[in-house]
């Protein structure tokens, strides 16, 4: 059964400058016990670390820009693994050129400034485990 979720409390607030924008999202949520979420962001980085998630191998590939990008759409959610906070983060980012790359975002995004809100929802929180045939750590499927 799927539960119906609402709004508990939706927080906006800027990331601090320099921070690590995975981890700094993964401790406001851990903080505030924010254990059922959706993110969004935008903002600029100073540094951008993100990948592709091969589903043959079940491996990612990262790939590390060192350069001012911009953030042009940072999604993702909160939920737990392990018994932990776990953020799920997907985002494309743009170059000087104005060239969108983008991925699954891994700890190395530096923040130049950024915006975030962070949603958290009601009911209770999705618990990952790992699918062997994905290779990845997903929320229980359900009937439709
Ligand atoms: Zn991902």
């Amino acid at each position: 059964m799927i539960a119906a979720r609402k709004t508990k409390r939706l927080f906006a607030f800027r990331v601090p400058d320099g921070a690590d924008l995975y981890e700094s999202l993964t401790v406001f949520c851990a903080k505030r016990g924010v254990r059922c979420g959706w993110i969004t962001v935008l903002g600029a980085t100073t540094e951008a670390c993100f990948g592709y998630y091969d589903q043959k191998t079940h491996e990612y590939h990262k790939k590390v820009f060192r350069e001012p990008m911009e953030i042009l759409s940072c999604v993702g959610n909160a939920s737990i693994k392990d018994g932990k906070v776990f953020l799920h983060l997907h985002a494309t980012f743009g170059d000087e050129k104005l060239k969108a790359w983008g991925g699954h975002v891994f700890l190395g995004t530096k923040v130049f400034s950024a915006e975030a809100y962070v949603r958290e929802l009601s009911g209770p929180p999705l618990k990952r485990s790992l699918g062997k045939e994905t290779g990845l750590s997903s929320w229980p499927s359900c009937p439709l």
